[in-house]
């Protein structure tokens, strides 16, 4: 199945100079979803993680049914101030802006291997950041699975020494 005939590039969103990846034509058809889910999971199925981390918001979408399919517990990382309890905070640089994750502080223990999911690797900041939330718990960061990795923008390189895993690649 070609997943690239399901994302619509929209130029100059959410400001100008942005190619933005609208993936929801992917999520409309349950076939090409599901297709993509299995491909996600293809790279990560042995790792014996034990959660996926799945970031705000899209990584949501995408970690929640890669978590079901490996029977792996769900974490959401989320935008600040959204959590009802203790949190740790990291924050990031984004490709258009800035921002910061929080998950919460007993999220994890020390011995969690922690599978990080999102929709597109740009930059790579969301993803790191995520990495620093985990290690903040005492829980081992083990990969990061993308649906979408832009490989113009030196994103892998700023998460050295983390598995980096994705479907397409632009
Ligand atoms: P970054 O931190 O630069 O790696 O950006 C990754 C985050 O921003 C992900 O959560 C994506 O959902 C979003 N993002 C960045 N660039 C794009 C893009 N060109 N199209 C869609 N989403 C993007």
């Amino acid at each position: 199945m070609d997943l690239k005939t399901f994302i619509r590039d929209v130029p100059d969103f959410p400001k100008a100079g942005i190619v933005f990846k609208d993936i929801t034509p992917l999520l409309a058809d349950p076939a090409a979803f599901a297709y993509a889910i299995g491909e996600m999971a293809k790279p990560v199925a042995a790792l014996q993680a034990t959660h996926v981390l799945g970031l705000e918001s899209r990584g949501f979408i995408f970690g929640a049914a890669l978590a079901q399919k490996l029977s792996l517990g769900f974490v959401p990382a989320r935008k600040p101030g959204k959590l009802p309890r203790a949190a740790f905070r990291e924050k990031y640089g984004l490709e258009y802006g800035e921002d910061a994750l929080e998950i919460h502080r007993d999220a994890f223990k020390a011995g969690d291997r922690v599978l990080i999911v999102d929709d597109v690797l740009a930059t790579g900041g969301t993803a790191n950041a995520a990495r620093r939330l985990v290690e903040q718990t005492g829980a081992s960061p083990i990969a990061l699975t993308l649906f979408i990795e832009l490989t113009f923008l030196p994103g892998r390189e700023k998460l050295s020494g983390l598995p980096v895993f994705s479907v397409l690649r632009y």
